[in-house]
C-alpha cells in the first residue's frame, strides 16, 4: 500500500485556514521551512483512509476475543453525544461561565464511578489504565511519606497480574515483590502473608485475574496488606465482569483504577485516546491531582474529555439495570464458549470463569506440533481475531478468550465451530504453521518486525 504522500497528486493542500486566534511564538520555536504536507484531493485521501481500513481487523469486521482488551462493539450513540459541539469545540480555558455543561458531565461521571466502583473521589486525568496505575502508586507513594515511613518501598504483585503492574511498580520506584498463584489460580494466602512486612508498601492485584478468575479471599488479602500497614490497589481495567455485582472498594481497595476505553465504550487498539480514572477512599483523596496535597499533574486539565463523555452516555444510557446486565451478560457469553470449547481444549481453573477464560494448547502443541501462535494464526483465515497470546506467562502454550457482552449466542456458535474445526484439522495433519495466507500481510518474522519494523508495506 502507498503513503499518503505516494498520493500526492498535485492537488492544493492549504488545509488549514487563517486561525483566528494569534500568538507571536519566539523565533526559536518557529518553521524556517513551510511544513511538508501531501497535495492530495478529497478523493484520494478518502481513498487512502478506505484502503487503510479494509487492511486492518477490528470489531466492526468481526469477532474479536481478545482477552482483557474487551474489544467490544460500541453503541454510535456514544460516539454523536461526544461530537456535541458543546462538547467538542470548547477550550478548557475559556470561561467557566460558558462551559458548566461540560463542568457538569466531568462530575456526573465522577459520581457515577465512584459509585460503580465503591470509593469515595474519582480523578479523570490519566489517559490510560498503565497511566492511571502510575498515579495510583504515586498516592501510595505520598501516604506513606506522609507518615514518615517512606521505608515502605516494595509492592507485591502476584504473578498473575496484567504485565503494566510491575511496570508502573517500576516506573514510581518501588521495588516488585512477585507471588506465585496457589494451584487453584487464586493469590496464594501463606506466600502473601510470608511476603508482607514494614517494607510493603502495597499489593497491587488484578481482580478478576488475568486468568478470568474472581479470587474468592479477596476479603482475607486486602485485610492482610492492611494489617501490615500496606495499601491495596486494584487494577479494576476490566470492569465489565462485575459491573453493579461487587465492588472493589467493597472487597477492601483503597485504590482502583478502570479501563473507560473497555468497559465504557470508547473504540480502542489504534493507540488511543483512551482514559483510565482513578478512584481512591476519602482518607487518600487530598493527594489526587485535584486534592489540597496533590501528588501533581499527570495530564493538561481534564483528561481526555471526549472519552469521559462517552463513558457518561454509555453509563446513563444503560442504567443500573443495564449495566448489570451488561456484566452477567459477559460472564455468561465466556462461560458458554468456556463449556463447549473445554471437551476439546484444556481450560484453565474449576470449571467457571468470569469475562474470561484461558485454554492451554501444550496437549495440540506435543501432539501435532502446532502452537497457539500459529493456532491463533489460523484463526485469522477464519476471519476471527485471534484471542491473546501466550498471556498470562504462567499459563503454557496460552490462548486468552473474551466474547464480550455485545455478541449474540449466533456469532459465538459460529466461532466455536471455527475453534473446534481448525482443532480438528489440526489433529488430522493441516500444516499451519505458515498461516494466515488469506491476510494483507502473511506471517511475519515478529522479531525482525520489532527489531527492523516496515512501517510501510
Ligand atoms: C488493558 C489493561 C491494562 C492497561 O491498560 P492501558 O489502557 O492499555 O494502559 C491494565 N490492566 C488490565 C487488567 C488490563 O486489561
Amino acid at each position: 500500500m502507498t503513503t499518503i504522500f505516494e498520493r500526492d497528486n498535485g492537488a492544493e493542500n492549504e488545509y488549514l485556514g487563517e486561525c483566528e486566534v494569534s500568538y507571536k511564538l519566539d523565533n526559536k520555536y518557529c518553521r524556517d521551512k513551510k511544513l511538508k504536507l501531501p497535495g492530495v484531493s478529497e478523493g484520494e485521501l478518502c481513498r487512502h483512509y478506505t484502503q487503510l481500513a479494509d487492511n486492518t481487523y477490528g470489531v466492526n469486521n468481526g469477532f474479536y476475543p481478545l482477552g482483557s482488551c474487551t474489544m467490544k462493539y460500541n453503541p454510535k450513540i456514544n460516539e454523536k453525544v461526544a461530537a456535541l459541539e458543546g462538547f467538542s469545540d470548547i477550550h478548557p480555558l475559556q470561561p467557566k461561565s460558558t462551559t458548566s455543561g461540560a463542568a457538569e458531565a466531568i462530575n456526573l461521571l465522577s459520581k457515577y464511578l465512584c459509585e460503580i466502583l465503591g470509593m469515595d473521589s474519582v480523578t479523570l486525568q490519566p489517559a490510560a489504565g498503565a497511566h492511571g496505575e502510575f498515579l495510583g502508586l504515586l498516592l501510595m507513594k505520598a501516604y506513606h511519606a506522609d507518615r514518615n515511613d517512606a521505608k515502605r518501598n516494595k509492592i507485591i504483585v502476584p504473578d498473575s497480574a496484567h504485565g503494566t503492574n510491575p511496570a508502573s511498580a517500576v516506573m514510581t520506584g518501588f521495588e516488585i515483590v512477585n507471588i506465585p498463584s496457589a494451584k487453584d489460580g487464586m493469590t496464594d494466602i501463606d506466600k502473601l502473608k510470608e511476603a508482607v512486612g514494614e517494607d510493603t508498601a502495597g499489593l497491587m492485584l488484578t481482580n478478576p485475574n488475568t486468568l478470568g478468575l474472581f479470587d474468592k479471599n479477596i476479603l482475607k488479602i486486602t485485610d492482610i496488606v492492611h494489617k501490615a500497614g500496606g495499601l491495596t490497589y486494584c487494577d479494576g481495567a476490566n470492569q465489565n465482569a462485575i459491573m453493579g455485582v461487587a465492588r472493589p472498594g467493597d472487597m477492601g481497595f483503597d485504590i482502583v483504577h478502570v479501563n473507560l476505553h473497555k468497559t465504557f465504550s470508547t473504540p480502542h487498539g489504534g493507540g488511543g485516546p483512551g482514559s483510565g480514572p482513578v478512584g481512591c477512599k476519602s482518607f487518600l483523596s487530598k493527594y489526587l491531582p485535584e486534592g489540597e496535597c496533590s501528588i501533581g499533574r499527570v495530564k493538561a486539565f481534564y483528561g481526555n474529555f471526549l472519552v469521559a463523555v462517552k463513558a457518561l452516555c454509555y453509563i446513563t444510557s444503560l442504567g443500573c439495570d443495564g449495566l448489570l446486565s451488561a456484566s452477567q451478560i459477559a460472564v455468561l457469553n465466556a462461560n458458554y464458549v468456556m463449556s463447549k470449547l473445554s471437551g476439546l481444549f484444556e481450560t484453565v481453573g474449576d470449571g467457571y470463569c468470569m469475562h474470561e477464560f484461558v485454554i492451554t494448547l501444550e496437549k495440540l502443541k506435543s501432539e501435532t506440533g502446532i502452537n497457539a501462535l500459529s493456532f491463533a494464526k489460523a484463526l485469522l483465515d477464519e476471519g476471527i481475531h485471534p484471542p491473546t497470546m501466550y498471556f498470562p506467562l504462567i499459563v503454557p502454550e496460552a490462548l486468552m478468550i473474551e466474547p464480550t457482552e455485545t455478541e449474540s449466542k449466533k456469532r459465538l456458535d459460529d466461532a466455536i465451530e471455527i475453534f473446534k474445526d481448525l482443532y480438528n484439522r489440526a489433529k488430522a495433519g493441516e500444516d499451519m504453521h505458515n498461516a494466515p495466507k488469506r491476510t494483507y500481510v502473511s506471517r511475519v518474522n515478529e522479531v525482525a518486525a520489532a527489531r527492523n519494523p516496515i512501517v510501510k508495506a
